[in-house]
C-alpha cells in the first residue's frame, strides 16, 4: 500500500546522503521531495503543513547539522514525526478490573465491521484469555446475522441473538445480562452499519451507547476510502465519542494517505488493523511498525 510513498521518501534521502555538512537549500530540497510525496499519497493537506514545519525545526537543529551523518539523523526525524503522527504508542482495549468489559463496533455498511467484530473476538479469546460473548445488534440486515453466526462458530464463540424482530437495543441489554448470567466478561456488540451517515443511525448508536456505556466505542474505516476516512471519523466521533479505530483492508492498493492523517486531524487512536478477509488478519496496531513500514 505504501509502496509509492516509500520509493519517493527514499528517494528524497538518498539525494541528501553522504553529503556531509548540509545547507539549508540541501533541506529545502529534501523537505519539498517528502512534502510532495506525502500529498501524492493523499495525506491531508493540513497534516503535511504541520509534519514539514515540525521536521524542519528539528532537522536545522544543532544536532542534527553538526552530527557526523547529517543525513541519517534526518531520516531518523522524519521517521519519530511519523510515529508521532501515527500516535505514539499502541494504544488497547480498556479492559474492566473487574465486571464486563463491553465493546460496541461501529462503522458504515461495507467497511468490515461484522469481520472485524469476530478477528477481535478470536483476538481477545486466544491472545488475551477473555471469555467473550458476541452480540447480534444489527437487526437492519438479516444477513450480517447470519454472517456474524457463521464467523462465530468459526472461532468457537458464541454468539447472542434475538433475530431481526426485537430492536437493536434491546438485544444490546439482554445480551449484557445474558453475559452476565453466564460467566462471560467480555461482551463485542455488532451494531447496525448504513450506506451513509444518518441521524436514525446515529441515534440507534446513542441509545446503545447509553443504555450499555462500553468501555470502548470502535469505529471501522475503510483504508480503500482514503481521506473520506477523516469525514467518518469526524462525524461519528461527534456523536459517540470513539475511542479507538479499526482501519480495514490495509492489504488493499490505497495510497495510505488516510490512515496518515485521521489519527492527526481526530485525535483518536488506531487500535486494529485489518490485513485481509480471514479471521487472523487483524493486527494491534503499532505506530513505530508502521512507520518503520513507510521507510522501507
Ligand atoms: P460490514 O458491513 O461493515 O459488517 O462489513 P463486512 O464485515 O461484512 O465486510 C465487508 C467485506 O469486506 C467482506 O467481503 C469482508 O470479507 C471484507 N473485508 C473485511 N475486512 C477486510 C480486510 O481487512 N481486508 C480485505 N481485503 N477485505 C476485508
Amino acid at each position: 500500500m505504501f509502496d509509492s510513498l516509500t520509493n519517493r521518501l527514499n528517494k528524497a534521502f538518498k539525494n541528501i546522503a553522504g553529503k556531509g555538512k548540509l545547507s539549508e537549500k540541501n533541506m529545502d530540497e529534501m523537505l519539498k521531495e517528502v512534502r510532495m510525496s506525502l500529498l501524492e499519497a493523499d495525506v491531508n493537506y493540513r497534516v503535511v503543513k504541520d509534519f514539514i514545519a515540525n521536521i524542519k525545526e528539528k532537522a536545522m537543529g544543532t544536532e542534527v547539522l553538526d552530527a557526523l551523518d547529517p543525513s541519517q539523523m534526518v531520516v531518523k526525524v522524519v521517521r519519530d514525526e511519523l510515529v508521532a503522527l501515527l500516535g505514539e504508542s499502541e494504544t488497547s482495549i480498556h479492559f474492566k478490573e473487574e465486571g464486563i468489559t463491553t465493546v460496541m463496533m461501529v462503522g458504515l455498511q461495507g467497511t468490515g465491521k461484522t469481520t472485524a467484530s469476530a478477528k477481535i473476538a478470536n483476538l481477545l479469546k486466544k491472545k488475551k484469555d477473555r471469555n467473550v460473548l458476541l452480540a447480534a445488534c444489527d437487526v437492519v440486515r438479516p444477513a450480517a446475522i447470519e454472517q456474524l453466526q457463521t464467523l462465530g462458530q468459526q472461532i468457537g464463540v458464541e454468539v447472542y441473538s434475538e433475530g431481526v424482530e426485537v430492536d437493536a437495543l434491546t438485544t444490546a441489554k439482554n445480551a449484557y445480562q445474558y453475559a452476565n448470567d453466564n460467566g462471560f466478561d467480555t461482551v463485542l456488540f455488532d451494531t447496525a452499519g448504513r450506506l451513509h451517515i444518518d441521524d436514525e443511525l446515529m441515534q440507534e448508536l446513542e441509545n446503545i451507547s447509553k443504555a450499555i456505556k462500553p468501555d470502548d466505542i470502535l469505529l471501522t474505516v475503510d483504508a480503500m476510502t482514503g481521506q473520506d476516512i477523516i469525514n467518518v471519523a469526524q462525524s461519528f466521533h461527534e456523536r459517540l465519542n470513539v475511542s479507538g479505530l479499526v482501519l480495514t483492508k490495509l492489504d488493499g492498493d490505497a495510497r495510505g494517505g488516510g490512515i496518515l492523517s485521521v489519527r492527526a486531524v481526530t485525535n483518536v487512536p488506531v487500535m486494529f488493523v485489518g490485513l485481509g478477509e480471514k479471521i487472523e488478519d487483524l493486527d494491534i496496531f503499532y505506530p513505530d511498525r508502521m512507520a518503520e513500514r513507510i521507510l522501507g
